[in-house]
């Protein structure tokens, strides 16, 4: 049986482009949603030539690696899996093993070295490269740059309903633990029609959700001249016909202006949910992570928010065990958390980073304390989510249907909570009311109530 086509046509290509070529692709993806976006854009690219997905990097004709160097754990696991590679190219040496991510800016010498079973290094986002291994993409190439960024629907865990959407690369900050400005470079902002014209056509394909991306996706337009910034966008964006939902991470506090706040109140479409990395609750910290804001600034942008939007839900990012974190200035961070309750917070234990900064501090905070501060957190995220959850019990909340886990239908709010339910209707990409039933500090379980829309 054919393989069935997985995205529409993208209208500027022809059709013969959507015929399967009997050639399979893998692509294995760490790190930050800008990779997952690359990714879901090389996937597009290689599925307008003809390829398919495959199950796994043994029944494909093509390996693509994106990495991720944020931490050395996440570079230890793409060391790991390229070595585990060599086995396959040396039994198959005609299917291209590809290298891009965060690993491979500046150090594609290095790497040749020492893993010369690649045979392709490209930087992020530099989709043209692929056609050194690819050939066919070279017809594509007018294309190419109007492929729009977008999950594919190949998963039943993944219904196409929602994208993400990058709209500025790089970053200005200097933050002193940080990899990324190093691999990224600059901020570089789309312009403002070709994000449009990317969300009207997801939406003209049936997606109701767009998130837009970037590692400071609130400097969005700081570097197009004129006086344009996030708030312009959202409103242009928000005007899409079709389109239901709109998110956007991550913001820099710095940058999380009245204006922006205030306009994402009023838009429609805006969800109810904050992504706001604050690293760490204690000042002195704050500064030597060279953060450019203070404990008090980031609690007043969420004050505001909450102000403005009632029930808006918090996620945040945290650094454990930072050069010269002392117990106290932990407790602080602790006691932040604690006073805040944020939704969701994603834990980091502080790796030093080659070339930054604070890798020339001595990194003195003993593995096993950065352990205890992380499970710590855990810990206490674990019981601020029950209580928060639990709240929600017998209250409604409209659900994006994504996909099935575990034979139930899985969706999230606008506040991002998951919500697993049952269903004999076909709800796949249906906006849905839930009634919660049961909670968990993870998730949510309900009761569908009204009709799909
Ligand atoms: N631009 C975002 C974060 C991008 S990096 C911001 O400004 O917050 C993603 C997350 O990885 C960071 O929020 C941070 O928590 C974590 N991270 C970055 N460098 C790290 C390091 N050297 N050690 C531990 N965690 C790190
Ligand atoms: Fe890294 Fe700081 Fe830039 Fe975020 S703002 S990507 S943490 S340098």
């Amino acid at each position: 049986m054919p393989a069935k086509p997985i995205i529409q046509l993208h209208p500027a290509a022809a059709p013969s482009r959507l015929a399967p070529n009997g050639k399979r692709f893998f692509i294995w993806t760490m790190g930050c949603q800008m990779n997952e976006a690359d990714s879901a854009k090389i996937a597009a690219m290689l599925q307008e030539v003809g390829y398919r997905p495959a199950d796994s990097e043994l029944d494909a004709d093509i390996v693509v690696l994106n990495s991720c160097v944020v931490r050395q754990a996440a570079e230890d696991k793409v060391a790991g899996r390229l070595n585990s590679l060599r086995r396959l190219k040396a039994q198959k040496p005609e299917v291209p093993v590809v290298l891009t991510g965060c690993m491979v800016t500046n150090q594609q010498e290095a790497l040749t070295k020492r893993f010369p079973h690649v045979d392709l290094f490209f930087d992020p986002s530099d989709f043209d490269k692929l056609q050194r291994v690819v050939p066919e993409l070279a017809d594509l190439d007018d294309d190419l740059a109007q492929l729009p960024h977008y999950y594919l629907p190949d998963t039943p865990e993944n219904s196409g309903v929602t994208a993400y959407v990058p709209i500025i690369y790089g970053c200005n900050f200097l933050c002193s633990y940080c990899i990324v400005p190093y691999r990224r470079g600059k901020e570089t902002s789309r312009p403002m029609r070709d994000i449009v014209a990317e969300v009207e056509e997801l939406a003209s394909r049936g997606v109701r959700e767009v998130t837009l991306l970037g590692q400071t996706v609130n400097a969005w337009g700081h570097d197009l001249g004129g006086d344009v910034n996030l708030a312009h966008l959202l409103r242009a964006v928000d005007a899409v016909p079709g389109l239901d939902r709109l998110r956007f991470l991550t913001s820099h506090p710095k940058y999380m202006s009245d204006e922006i706040i205030g306009t994402m109140a009023e838009l429609p479409s805006v969800c109810e949910h904050m992504n706001l990395p604050v690293q760490a609750g204690d000042d002195d910290v704050l500064r030597r992570m060279r953060r450019t804001y203070s404990r008090d600034f980031w609690k007043d942008r969420i004050a505001l928010t909450r102000n403005l939007m009632p029930g808006t839900t918090i996620a945040t990012d945290i650094i454990v065990g930072f050069p010269g974190e002392t117990d106290e200035q932990f407790m602080q961070t602790y006691a932040l958390l604690e006073e805040t309750g944020c939704d969701k917070v994603h834990l980091a234990m502080y790796s030093p980073r080659p070339g930054t900064l604070s890798a020339r501090w001595e990194d003195d905070v003993p593995h096993e304390e950065k352990q205890r501060r992380h499970h710590e957190l855990e810990k206490l995220q674990e019981r601020l989510c029950t209580g928060i959850n639990a709240d929600r019990l017998g209250r409604t909340f409209e659900v994006l249907v994504e996909g099935k886990a575990k034979g139930r239908w899985t969706g999230r709010t606008r506040g991002n909570t998951l919500v697993h339910f049952d269903d004999d209707r076909d709800v796949l990409g249906k906006l849905l009311d839930v009634r919660i039933t049961q909670t968990s500090p993870w998730f949510l379980i309900g009761a569908p109530v009204g009709t799909p829309r």
